[in-house]
């Protein structure tokens, strides 16, 4: 087997893979090294792909409990079968990762199973169980991801105290769980849970859930959660954790400053993810890094060392697996003398909770801060037919526009599959609609994209027909 590719690729997840089958569609003679036995990264192993099986699995569940009767489906209570639920993860993990496995063969893409090292600017080594083999390209990609963000008072025991890794994975559904972060992986790993009878309490630093997104949608998605007997505690600081053979006693400290002691089976490490840098040999090559660790680019996802690139979650932005593929795709095409960009305005955030939650553009904060006139239009689910058919009326759709100009600069929604909605979303961003446009736009009857118009055309001069 010949090791010399035009292209490189360190890493396989949904940024490295993507880059790699791009790269061959355009002639690349290209290689992948992924340290994994599968390809896929965290995304298809322990990220993106298994926690929405579990996601999907305990929705069915807690809607079976709590739904089914309501549209006059009686079954007797049932039950939750945690083996089969995380057997079902693993067999929709095993079939995605084996579909990236075609991807590569298909496109004829050289896969080394190791962990990479950059050596030279067009030199990489390959070590897998003791053996070392070089690997040389005309250029190299790193798009070697992230992993999770330890806290030190709270150390990591694999055991009580968890990552989302173990989360995945646990050998039994808790009666108690502490959650440290109230992000999305927080409030995700904090449903799947809480739908099967777990207590979850989450304690985050911030002032409300998910604050990174529009806060409407936090204070919303608070108060469903709340429906789950999830308990919060917010501003508040985790100072230590002390964990025993079956439980974990954490201390943290409060807004006003007072000790809160709270006990559960485990504890759940949210507080964000890290950039994988170690090992990959950037110290050697003066390749630098930011102060969060972040691989330092140019606007061509180059590195210092022109022949070398960075993608996805190693480098600035959202760490989001849609973000990473984007970012391959134009990486690669603009080696071979293409004029691709990536939309950053662009780029939708959804978060897998009931209701789901999706956003894309600007937050209101994000557009008083920048000094951005602006007006807004809410449309509540409660006032869509569609929903109140499916018994799912809960949530609302806000379009910001400019106040000037009608353009659409944010749109945030939180209710019935808007993980799916914010697609027409992202389109009028993209293509710089105005609301109105989107307003007088024909949707579907009945269905919850009526939402979404009726949101546009309150924003766009109050011409919501139906609230
Ligand atoms: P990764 O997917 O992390 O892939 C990098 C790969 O590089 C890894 O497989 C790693 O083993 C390999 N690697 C690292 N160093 C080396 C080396 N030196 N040599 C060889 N191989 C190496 N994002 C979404 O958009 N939607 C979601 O629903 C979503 N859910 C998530 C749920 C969880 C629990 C988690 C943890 C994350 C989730 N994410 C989600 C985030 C998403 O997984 C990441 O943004 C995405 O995987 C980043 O892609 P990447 O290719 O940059 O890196
Ligand atoms: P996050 O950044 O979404 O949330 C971390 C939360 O922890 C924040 O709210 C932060 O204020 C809080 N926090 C930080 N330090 C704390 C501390 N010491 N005590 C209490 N709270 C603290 O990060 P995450 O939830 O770990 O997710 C990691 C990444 O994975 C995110 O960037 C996210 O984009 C991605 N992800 C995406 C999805 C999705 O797209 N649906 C799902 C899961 C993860």
């Amino acid at each position: 087997m010949t090791n010399q590719f035009d292209l490189v690729v360190i890493g396989g997840g949904p940024g490295g893979y993507v880059a790699a089958v791009r790269g061959a569609q355009l002639g690349l003679n290209v290689a992948v090294i992924e340290q994994r036995a599968t390809l896929g990264g965290t995304c298809l192993n322990v990220g993106c792909i298994p926690s929405k099986a579990l996601l999907d699995s305990t929705e069915l569940f807690h809607q079976a409990k709590t739904k089914f009767s309501v549209h006059g489906i009686d079954i007797s209570e049932p039950k939750a079968n945690w083996k089969q639920m995380l057997q079902r993860k693993r067999d929709v993990v095993a079939t995605t990762t084996k579909g990236i496995d075609f991807l590569m063969q298909k496109n004829k893409i050289t896969r080394f199973v190791g962990k990479g090292t950059i050596q030279s600017p067009t030199t990489v080594s390959v070590a897998n169980n003791g053996e070392t083999s070089l690997v040389t390209g005309g250029k190299i990609l790193i798009a070697t991801g992230s992993t999770v963000t330890p806290i030190s008072s709270v150390p990591f025991d694999g055991k009580r105290i968890i990552s989302s890794d173990e989360a995945l994975e646990l050998p039994e559904i808790p009666t108690t769980m502490i959650i440290i972060g109230g992000g999305v992986i927080g409030v995700e790993m904090g449903s799947i849970y809480a739908r099967l009878g777990t207590k979850v309490t989450i304690v985050e630093t911030m002032d409300g859930l998910i604050p990174t997104m529009d806060r409407e949608l936090g204070r919303a998605l608070e108060k469903s959660l709340r429906h789950l007997d999830m308990v919060f505690h917010f501003g508040t600081k985790v100072t230590s954790a002390i964990s025993g053979d079956t439980v974990v006693t954490v201390s943290a400290e409060d807004k006003r400053g007072e000790l809160v002691t709270l006990t559960a089976d485990y504890v759940l490490v949210a507080v964000g993810r890290r950039p994988n840098t170690d090992g990959l040999g950037l110290d050697g090559l003066g390749i630098p890094v930011d102060s969060r660790g972040r691989i330092e680019i140019n606007d061509h996802y180059q590195t210092s060392v022109p022949s070398i690139y960075a993608i996805g979650d190693v480098v600035r932005g959202i760490m989001l697996a849609h973000k990473a593929s984007e970012e391959g795709v134009a990486c690669v095409e603009q080696m071979v003398g293409q004029k691709s960009h990536v939309n950053y305005d662009a780029i939708p955030g959804v978060v897998y909770t009931w209701p789901e939650v999706a956003s894309v553009g600007k937050t209101e904060d994000e557009l008083k801060q920048a000094g951005i006139p602006f007006k807004k239009g809410n449309a509540p689910f409660k006032a869509s037919g569609r929903a109140r058919a499916a018994e799912e009326s809960d949530g609302f759709i806000k379009v910001l526009a400019h106040k000037e100009t009608d353009e659409i600069l944010g749109i945030h929604m939180i209710g019935p599959r808007v993980a799916d909605l914010i697609a027409e979303a992202v389109v009028a961003v993209e293509y710089r609609a105005s609301a109105e446009d989107i307003g007088i736009m024909s949707h579907p009857h009945p269905t919850f994209s009526e939402t979404l118009k009726e949101a546009a055309l309150a924003a766009s001069g109050n011409r919501a027909i139906h609230f």
